[in-house]
């Protein structure tokens, strides 16, 4: 049974607030492995509505340090041990991610002190928080039947910021994390079963409020048009492009969907909070709705 990959959505949203596309989060079964991708804001609740915890998480990988993506992740820390997690954390991250968790603890210290000593809970592990910061590109984990890989993406002014390959068996899931569109990832996704990648909709952030021309302009270009989006899926020669981290929220799903086809001709997937692709089942699945994807990649069809 060491070949499970799936992912399921746990929020789809981005820095705007929004009560059906929470913070960027995904949850990832890879091999045996039990991922959490990115921990924005809802990404706690959104574990439990899945039905499992934190306390089933076996690491968590950060693409990048911006807010959206680790807002929450003090949360999924203290929850974790509510939740009766008995063993430590590990984190996987850019540099800084280190200073951050210490920090982060730092700022709790004496409320979870208090909390501690009152609750007289029987272990104390889920605050030992093993970091790795990652500097380069390649695998990082190769265990329980599952591997997986970092990729550099291309979100300047932060640097760096990630992407991640997860492979089991014979299948390849891709996480883009945020980026512009990138070669660099089109690389690394070549074969993939599943591209899930973050977009930004054109037209559909309007200039208002303390927005600016100049600053909206700027949030495009370190993220993907969605009229870029689908040549990213096509020229790695996936089998299913799946989008997610959607600027802003409420932007039109069918417009969305026609500029991503537009490039790509397989199946195309406007991500939903608690969606679950499974690559190994190549199912579907959000709410009641279960559909099939095509077992073959649209590429290797043949007839
Ligand atoms: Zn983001
Ligand atoms: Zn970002």
């Amino acid at each position: 049974m060491g070949e499970k990959l799936s992912i399921t959505l746990l929020g789809t949203g981005c820095p705007s607030v929004s009560t059906t596309r929470y913070g960027p989060a995904n949850l990832v079964h890879c091999g045996e492995m039990t991922l959490l991708v990115d921990v924005g804001s809802g990404a706690t609740q959104r574990l439990v509505g899945c039905g499992t915890s934190g306390a089933a998480i076996d690491a968590l990988l950060i693409t990048h340090i911006h807010t959206d993506h680790l807002v929450d992740l003090y949360q999924f820390i203290i929850t974790s041990w509510h939740q009766n997690r008995d063993r430590k954390q590990v984190i996987y991250g850019p540099p800084g991610i280190r200073d951050f968790v210490d920090a982060t603890m730092a700022v709790w210290a004496s409320e979870r002190e208090l909390r501690i000593r009152w609750e007289k809970r029987a272990s104390l592990a889920a605050f030992d928080i093993e970091v790795h910061e990652l500097d380069n590109e390649g695998l990082i984990l190769d265990q329980a039947g599952g591997r997986v890989s970092v990729v550099m993406v291309e979100h300047q002014p932060v640097e760096p910021a990630f992407g991640f390959v997860f492979e089991a068996g014979d299948k390849k899931l891709v996480v883009s994390g945020d980026t512009r569109y990138c070669d660099n990832l089109v690389r690394a996704a070549q074969g993939a079963d599943l591209v899930v990648h973050e977009v930004f909709v054109h037209g559909q952030m309007p200039v208002k409020g303390t927005r600016t021309k100049e600053g909206l302009a700027n949030v495009a270009a370190y993220h993907t048009a969605s009229t870029d989006v689908g040549k990213v899926a096509a020229r790695a020669g996936a089998g299913c492009l799946l989008l997610t981290h959607i600027v802003p929220p409420d932007a039109d799903r069918l417009r969305l969907l026609s500029e991503a086809r537009a490039e790509f001709d397989g199946p195309v997937i406007v991500g939903e909070d608690l969606m679950t692709v499974d690559l190994v089942e190549c199912t579907v699945c959000h709410g009641n709705v279960t559909f099939a994807l095509p077992s073959v990649k649209p590429g290797k069809r043949t007839g």
